[in-house]
This record gives C-alpha cells, sequence and structure tokens, in this order.
C-alpha cells in the first residue's frame, strides 16, 4: 500500500518488520522456556529470562475483537474511507495467546465477525519492511 506509514524500527521490533518485508511472520520467542511473545520485549513474561528467539509461524487465526474507524487519526488513513482496526489472535503458538493489532482485509460489516479464521497477508510499506494484515480463510 504505497504512503503506508511506517513504523519506528528498534533493535527489539526490527526483526518482526524485516520477516514481514519478505512475507514472513515472525514472533518472539523466548530462548529459555519456548514461551511466544508479541509485541517484542526484552525480557520474558513467563520465566524472566533475557534469551530471545524468533520462531517463524503459520500465521493463521481468529479475529478476537475488532472496530470499524470512521475517523481516522493518521492523515494517510483517511483515503480509506471507513476501515476495520481487529485483533488477531494467532494460533500454534506457546504461553498467553499472541494477539496482534491488524486489520482483516476483504471483509465488509456483514463478514468481519468475532472467530472469523484469518491467514496472514503483508502490505508492503517500502522495499525493506511491510505490515502483516490478515485476510479470511477461504
Ligand atoms: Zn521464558
Amino acid at each position: 500500500m504505497p504512503g503506508l506509514p511506517a513504523p519506528g524500527l528498534s533493535p527489539m521490533s526490527a526483526p518482526y518488520w524485516r520477516a514481514a518485508g519478505e512475507r514472513r511472520l515472525l514472533i518472539q520467542r523466548c530462548g529459555d522456556c519456548g514461551t511466544h511473545r508479541h509485541p517484542p520485549t526484552p525480557a520474558c513474561y513467563a520465566c524472566g529470562s533475557l534469551a530471545i528467539d524468533w520462531d517463524e509461524v503459520a500465521g493463521t487465526g481468529r479475529v478476537y475483537s475488532f472496530v470499524w474507524t470512521h475517523r481516522p487519526v493518521v492523515e494517510f488513513f483517511e483515503n480509506l474511507g471507513v476501515y476495520n482496526v481487529a485483533v488477531i489472535e494467532l494460533g500454534g503458538t506457546e504461553g498467553e495467546p499472541v494477539r496482534i493489532l491488524s486489520r482483516v482485509n476483504g471483509v465488509d460489516r456483514d463478514s468481519l465477525v468475532v472467530g472469523l479464521e484469518v491467514r496472514v497477508d503483508f502490505d508492503p510499506i517500502d522495499d525493506e519492511i511491510a505490515l502483516p494484515v490478515f485476510v479470511p480463510l477461504p
């Protein structure tokens, strides 16, 4: 999506954004106990370890929550009209559920519902990074 505002990359978040640029969804995982966590943080909430791994996940999940936005807070989104912001709960992770704040493309007010099964897709931001978004499973 040309013109999509870029996130601020930090040493902690850069692997997530750069993998998305390669159309891969990486979720941070504890290097000691294996607990997944998102957004990326320096320490594991389960065991306190500072050992960080990254795990490429399948990127399938379900809509946990969503809202339709009528008044965008970022100027870029004004061109989208009314759009959704959704929380996606990923499948196949360890520990507390991993939830990603994103959006679901290819849905309307009737088809976007809590529990909708989705898979990850990627909206390129520039040549290096992309925004993980979601689309309904067929
Ligand atoms: Zn841990």
